[in-house]
């Protein structure tokens, strides 16, 4: 049942389309639903864009890039620092938002506003740091001067999972750069990027610098943008397997790409480890936002010798956690996404069991209306379970044992997949020598979460392309021009 506070919130909403610094309907007059995962009401609809439309919104786009680039960076800066503040000075409101049409429970969502505000704040500092060089050549003959420009304009394509942060992660640097967007927010989630869109409308972005496309047909939209020859850039965060489609598509016209994809997370508990800290970050790596994270420990790889006492003591911090709608006191896990989602860690959870897995808590979905599936602990995963190679993008730990450190990173490394991966011990030449050994964009010592606006984020093998946030963040935006001068 949708609350007096959240009927408030929704129907000041904005819900059309935002291009080029106007609020209009679809061309088609077509609305689509955004629906509540705890409840499966629905919550409100927004405009459907049609492929017009994503045209439009990048005809805008082209337009305003000129303009945008030329924009002093202090300027640029000042903007994101405002829209920086203007979130933060609503983080109930997007909380709210984020927890209706997402289902995280109301602490991790204004956690969430907390970090993908802070994406603004850093490339905020970052838009008047972008540098060149200007050096003689080795030879003496010429001088070699070096410049970024910004890309041009970008297609930002951003998934339900994170509904602020995936998308200031993006439309921050991109700006930053100069460069202006188009972004398609993933169809379940659009309410919160059209909320932000309205911040960085009333802060004073200029027209067309970012433009919002919801659609229930991904596909048919962007498809024709990415075949555009203005178009210079697409950043996709979301699965492998749509990544892999568009890198495809993007190859017609050679299009800068940054591809944050899919990942399959070893959590590796030393037998030296701070057990109590190991299971503090099982914890943490497992269930942030209801284990639909790219991040989320996805595989734990256990010390034989501490696996029977880490498997009970983390199934006892799980079924601490109170499992309900987001918006409730005391709720610490949502519901997952939809119908298929909870269907999808349903089927692992049974594989797993079938092929001989020990069920230590949960296993099994809440009945009644939602898509709640309980907190879950196995133990004794055989190696051939679907759930050790498939993201399982719910709150499940499956536990496998290991005897040595090679057997542990031969475990680990065995996947297509290297997002990210996390290592419990207190051994300092381990933690040195593992870092060099495991095959993952990021590393966790010691540490369950690890995201950080400052830090590059980002994965190898088929975890994706490119990094985000850090100094990093802002190259993926910039190209680089090399000017050599001669008859000096
Ligand atoms: P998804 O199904 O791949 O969708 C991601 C986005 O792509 C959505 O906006 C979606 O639109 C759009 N899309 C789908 N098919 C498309 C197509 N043919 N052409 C253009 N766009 C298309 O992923 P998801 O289920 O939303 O997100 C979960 C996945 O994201 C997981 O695999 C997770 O690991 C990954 N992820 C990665 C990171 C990272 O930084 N590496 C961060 C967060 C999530 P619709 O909503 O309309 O389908």
């Amino acid at each position: 049942m949708i609350m007096e506070i959240e009927r408030s919130l929704l129907a000041t909403l904005p819900t059309g389309l935002y291009i080029d610094g106007r609020w209009r309907d679809s061309s088609t007059g077509s609305r689509f639903a955004v629906d509540d995962p705890a409840t499966a009401e629905e919550l409100t609809t927004v405009a459907d864009a049609s492929p017009d439309d994503a045209r439009a919104a990048l005809d805008a786009a082209v337009a305003a890039q000129e303009s945008w680039a030329a924009t002093p960076p202090r300027v640029r800066g000042e903007l994101l620092r405002k829209a920086y503040e203007a979130v933060i000075a609503r983080v109930d409101d997007f909380a709210l938002l984020m927890t209706l049409e997402m289902g995280k429970a109301l602490p991790e969502a204004r956690g969430e506003v907390a970090y993908g505000a802070e994406f603004l704040r850093w490339f905020s500092e970052e838009a008047v740091r972008i540098d060149g060089r200007y050096t003689t050549a080795p030879d003496g003959a010429s001088r070699l001067l070096v410049l970024k420009k910004p890309v041009g304009p970008c297609l930002l394509i951003t998934p339900w999972n994170f509904p602020l942060a995936m998308a200031t992660r993006k439309i921050a640097p991109a700006l930053a750069a100069g460069c202006t967007t188009v972004v398609k927010p993933a169809a379940l989630t659009p309410l919160t990027t059209l909320l932000f869109a309205q911040i960085l409308d009333e802060v004073g972005v200029p027209a067309g610098v970012v433009n919002v496309v919801p659609t229930s047909g991904a596909g048919a939209a962007t498809g024709p943008l990415i075949a555009d020859p203005r178009l210079r850039k697409l950043s996709f965060t979301g699965s492998t397997e749509v990544g892999r489609k568009l890198l495809e598509q993007a190859s017609t016209n050679v299009l800068r790409t940054s591809m944050e994809l899919g990942g399959n997370a070893p959590f590796i508990v030393f037998e030296d480890a701070d057990l109590d800290a190991a299971i503090e970050g099982a914890v943490a790596a497992k269930l942030r936002n209801v284990g639909e994270a790219c991040t989320a420990a996805n595989r734990f790889y256990v010390h034989e010798d501490v696996a029977d006492e880490f498997a009970q003591r983390l199934a006892a911090r799980f079924e601490a956690k109170r499992v309900g709608r987001g918006t409730e006191d005391g709720v610490d896990l949502g519901p997952l996404i939809d119908e298929a989602g909870r269907d999808k860690v349903t089927a692992l959870v049974d594989d797993a069991v079938r092929r001989g897995a020990t069920v230590v808590t949960g296993g099994a979905a809440l009945p009644g209306a939602g898509w709640f599936y309980r907190p879950t602990v196995l133990a004794g995963v055989p190696e051939d379970a679907e759930i050790l190679s498939e993201e399982i993008f719910g709150p499940v730990a499956p536990i496998t044992t290991f005897r040595s450190e090679d057997e542990a990173v031969a475990l680990a490394n065995g996947t297509d997949f290297g997002l990210i991966s996390y290592v419990y011990t207190r051994d300092a030449a381990r933690m040195l020598r593992i870092p060099e050994r495991l095959e993952s964009g990021m590393l966790g010592i010691n540490s369950g979460v690890i995201s950080n606006p400052a830090a590059p984020f980002g994965g190898v093998k088929q975890s994706g392309l490119g990094r985000e946030g850090g100094h990093e963040g802002i190259d993926e935006y910039l190209e680089t021009m090399y000017v050599g001068i001669g008859g000096l």
